[in-house]
């Protein structure tokens, strides 16, 4: 049987981010990705945003790999000629509920490091954002946009360059430990079934993470690795120009996602979103009917956008470990080998911010995966 040294699941962002780190000539490394290419699920589907990481518990992973990767990300982008864009973040209060929120904010930030966050009242907010009105708001300047299709290709490429063997259209369909090595069995494009020999595995499957971690032997409930679909829709602003926002703007976060934002995009483009509803089945659809909720949402902080200036746009789907109701969950990134599976990594529940945390959590497994594969 043909045997490599380690095997990434899915080539999102995060099965790329790792590629791109543990590449090098020494080791035999092959992705395997059922779509026929690279980032075409979660990872092209979301808001582009590099996150500050103002909002996550302090010893969390969220917060740890969000404030470190964020930095990574800006680097990379910077020497690769990647574009990107240090908007700033407006998160606006507009009562007194949200203003409550908004200090709660400042001070875990504050207590994660975050240094340049600050508050600003009215007066500034309309130097700023003239469409926008609130009562206060917190300015983040490092928050920013990015192309996430760009720096994926990047990881593509330089690991690629570097030998790592990209397979496309192929589905891992079976995970199972036999001595040293897991014999990974996959299906390829006309149905047919593969297998091979593995020494590590790394399951960055996304939606699907829990799948392949069940395909393992793992019990998915008992350890809370059970992925909930959570959606999420935007809208887009028909004529950008009308309203000229420069910045990300948020509401302060629910407890569950981060708000109806406005994003602009790199290419002059305004997007509202996304929404969350939590989902049975994965569809990408967008509902029309849905705008009036949109609406709402968004003129509380920019009264002058109306219902025909927004349309239907896309929608992704947050790979959740949250149910509804529940507390924060971290992301889960781990080497299986308290649970008799030395070698295998899971990455799962890596909703917001992994974009902005993707090389930190790819930093994480090299780490992990050096006991294993020099
Ligand atoms: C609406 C929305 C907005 C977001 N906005 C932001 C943001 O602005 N900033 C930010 O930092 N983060 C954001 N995120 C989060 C970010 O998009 C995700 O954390 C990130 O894309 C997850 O990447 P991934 O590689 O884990 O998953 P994915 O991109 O889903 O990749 C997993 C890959 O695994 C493959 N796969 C699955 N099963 C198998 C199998 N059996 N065999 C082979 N391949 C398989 C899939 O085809 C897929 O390509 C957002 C998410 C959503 C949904």
């Amino acid at each position: 049987m043909e045997k490599v040294d380690i095997t990434v699941i899915g080539a999102g962002v995060i099965g790329l981010a790792v590629s791109y780190l543990l590449s090098d000539h020494k080791k035999e490394i092959t992705v395997i990705e059922r779509n026929p290419s690279f980032g075409q699920e979660t990872s092209s589907r979301n808001s582009e945003v590099i996150h500050a990481g103002i909002y996550y518990p302090k010893t969390s992973l969220k917060c740890k790999t969000c404030i470190r990767g964020k930095e990574l990300l800006y680097e990379l982008c910077s020497k690769h000629g990647i574009p990107h864009k240090k908007t700033g973040k407006l998160v606006v209060g507009t009562g007194n509920g949200e203003l409550a929120r908004l200090n709660d904010i400042y001070n875990n930030a504050i207590g994660c490091g975050i240094k340049k966050l600050t508050f600003i009242d009215k007066k500034d907010i309309k130097k700023l954002e003239p469409g926008v009105t609130a009562e206060a708001a917190l300015f983040s300047p490092d928050t920013g946009i990015f192309d996430s299709h760009g720096i994926m290709n990047l990881f593509f490429q330089s690991a690629r360059r570097k030998n790592v063997n990209f397979t496309f259209s192929v589905e891992v369909k079976g995970v199972e430990k036999k001595g040293l090595y897991y014999v990974i069995t996959v299906a390829e494009p006309n149905r047919d079934l593969f297998s091979f020999q593995t020494k590590v595995v790394i399951n960055c499957a996304g939606l699907f993470s829990d799948f392949i971690a069940e395909r393992a032997g793992i019990d998915i409930y008992r350890n809370s690795y059970k992925i909930n679909y959570c959606k999420g829709q935007y809208f887009r602003i028909r004529n950008p120009g009308k309203f000229s926002i420069n910045h990300l703007v948020y509401p302060p976060p629910t407890p569950i996602d981060l708000g109806i934002h406005i994003t602009p995009d790199l290419r002059g483009g305004l997007r509202l979103g996304p929404d969350m509803a939590y989902v049975e089945h994965i569809n990408y659809d967008v509902c029309e009917k849905d705008k009036t909720r949109f609406l709402d949402a968004v003129q509380k902080f920019l009264p002058n956008l109306g219902l025909n200036d927004i349309i239907p746009d896309t929608a992704g789907i947050r790979p959740k470990l949250q149910k509804a109701g529940e507390d924060f969950v971290d992301f889960v990134v781990i080497d299986e080998k308290e649970k008799g599976l030395p070698g295998f990594i899971n990455t799962i529940g890596i909703e917001s911010p992994g974009l902005t945390s993707s090389l930190a959590i790819a930093e994480i497994i090299r780490d992990m995966v050096k006991g294993y594969v020099k």
